[in-house]
């Protein structure tokens, strides 16, 4: 660190989760002459974990051990763990903090997250509370605590059939409990799918041993001695039920700016600089309330994360390669048994030019809708086709030209001319991105592994590839393969688009 003639600007966050974390990193990983001295007040007591994998662990699938985000240096960042930020006072720039000391700021980073929404319903609210064994799923201590129960549960209600929802009832029903998710929608995932291949979903899941009842909710909670017996639905229907989730949406954790004065709306108001209504104050992640909207992500909240990093450094050279596009991420459900993935346009929402291509076995529970725009795939239903899912994501954001015969996407990696063509480490241009959580592209992975990153680890180290959902780890591995395999005693050349590693054999483009 080179010495300073002034005194470090002071920065503090508030909320080691994965957004505040990520913040942190980014700042001490670039601001190498020591202009900021960093602060990260966190209100868990745990170290900062990746709360995408909880649902991989519910599942049983992740170790808890496994979820830990690397350490911030010790040296440049104070790190204050299980402790909350009470109160701000923006006039003095000073925080009143749980453990009742105080600190102060220069600028403040308010990375507070979202909470796990739990609608009013008789039985939940009032002085009592919610009964025992009724849980949402936001943090580890949650998850903890609905896998102790899971032990020992006979019949769980998921309430809600969205994408977290179903993740926890996979999750719930790999450890042996039955379950039956209920949802006010008339269909599973209605945000992200169409009425036809959410039929497909439910017909799966049945047939994994959940059990779904949609356009119908929870109308009460029914107790006995506080524990949860069973739910009355809306239809008058009496579900036994010893252990409940709610699965509702999440609300973001603006509570805090709030009582500080600073604009709140459904989040924390920010304008495209991340600056709150006070122009000290900053705000990203789940928190947050930007111009583009909310969208309780990871990948959005990591990119203001970069954003705000590079503005407070006042670099303009940002990586245009690493700033993802417009399009919405991908999305996938991670349940075990079941393969689903959506992205950006569903029939249901395309424009009367689109070309929409349907694949429909009701039989095998399998569908595939691909939306055509000017010869890009615009958007993808992908539901049971394991083997071209992980294609059809790289060809949605290649946004490059289709087969001639679009379907041809549809065959599985292996077959000659088809996706495996499509997704071959050497044919995706440089500009490809391979982590969307990271907004990490090939070319950058290239360039750690020519640095020395030559095992899927110290690429994940180097680039933060996989860190996220980790849905990208099948591709960072095949692309570290194909380097160390094309010439392991050397550092490939150059990267241009397509990058070629010496010594590889030139495919064929047909
Ligand atoms: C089970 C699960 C699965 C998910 N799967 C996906 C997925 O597949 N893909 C995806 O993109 N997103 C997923 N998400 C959403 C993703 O985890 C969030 O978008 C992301 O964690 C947001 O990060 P954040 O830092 O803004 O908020 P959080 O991760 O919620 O962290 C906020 C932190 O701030 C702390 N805090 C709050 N108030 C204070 C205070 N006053 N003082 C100090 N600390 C405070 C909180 O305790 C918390 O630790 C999932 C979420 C869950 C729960």
């Amino acid at each position: 660190m080179t010495a300073q003639s002034s005194a470090p600007e002071k920065i503090v966050v508030v909320g080691a989760g994965m957004v505040g974390h990520r913040f942190v990193d980014e700042l001490v990983r670039n601001d190498r002459s020591g202009r900021f001295a960093i602060e990260l007040v966190g209100a868990e007591e745990y170290e900062p974990y990746n709360r995408i994998l909880l649902s991989e662990v519910l599942a049983g699938r992740a170790d808890l051990r496994a979820l830990g985000l690397p350490l911030p240096d010790a040296d440049r960042v104070l790190f204050r763990r299980g402790v909350a930020v009470d109160e701000i006072d923006t006039d003095a720039r000073e925080l009143l903090l749980s453990d009742g000391t105080r600190s102060t700021y220069d600028r403040l980073v308010l990375a507070t997250g979202a909470r796990a929404f739990v609608p009013p319903l008789p039985g939940l609210a009032g002085p009592a509370g919610a009964p025992k064994h009724v849980h949402v799923l936001r943090t580890l201590d949650d998850t903890r605590n609905i896998a102790a129960r899971a032990m020992n549960a006979k019949h769980a209600v998921v309430l809600g059939g969205g994408l977290l929802g179903l993740e926890a009832a996979c999750g719930l029903r790999r450890r042996g409990v039955p379950v039956t998710v209920v949802d006010l929608d008339d269909h599973l995932m209605a945000t992200q799918l169409d009425r036809g291949p959410s039929r497909m979903l439910a017909a799966q899941l049945r047939s994994l041993g959940i059990d779904v009842i949609t356009s119908t909710s929870v109308a009460e909670v029914i107790s006995a001695y506080d524990e949860i017996v069973a739910v009355r639905l809306t239809d008058d229907r009496l579900l036994a039920a010893d252990l409940m989730l709610v699965s509702c949406g999440i609300r973001a954790e603006s509570g805090l700016a709030a009582r500080a004065g600073i604009a709140v709306e459904r989040g924390i108001v920010v304008d495209e600089e991340l600056r709150t209504s006070d122009p000290w104050v900053h705000a990203i992640g789940d928190c947050a309330q930007p111009p583009t909207g909310m969208t309780g992500l990871l990948a959005p909240g990591w990119n203001q994360a970069d954003d705000l990093v590079a503005l407070m450094l006042g670099r303009e050279d940002l990586d245009p390669d690493a700033v993802g596009d417009d399009r919405p991420d991908p999305v996938k459900l991670k349940a075990v048994g079941v393969d689903l993935v959506t992205m950006g346009v569903r029939p249901s929402q395309a424009l009367d030019d689109d070309r929409v291509l349907t694949v429909s076995d009701g039989g095998g529970n399998r569908h595939v809708d691909l939306v055509l725009r000017d010869g890009e795939l615009v958007g993808v239903t992908c539901l049971g086709f394991p083997d071209v899912s992980a294609a059809l994501t790289l060809a949605y954001d290649r946004r490059t030209p289709l087969p001639a015969d679009p379907l041809a996407l549809l065959v599985p990696a292996g077959a000659q001319g088809g996706v495996a063509a499509t997704v071959s480490p050497m044919r995706m241009p440089g500009s490809t991105t391979v982590c969307r959580c990271s907004a990490v592209t090939k070319k950058q992975i290239v360039s750690a592994w020519e640095q020395g990153a030559t095992t899927p680890d110290a690429i994940a180290g180097a680039t933060r590839a996989t860190t996220g959902c980790g849905g990208c780890k099948e591709v960072v591995c095949g692309l570290v393969d194909w380097l160390n395999a094309s010439d392991p005693a050397a550092p490939a050349p150059s990267v241009d688009t397509p990058v070629t590693p010496r010594n590889t054999p030139v495919e064929s483009t047909t």
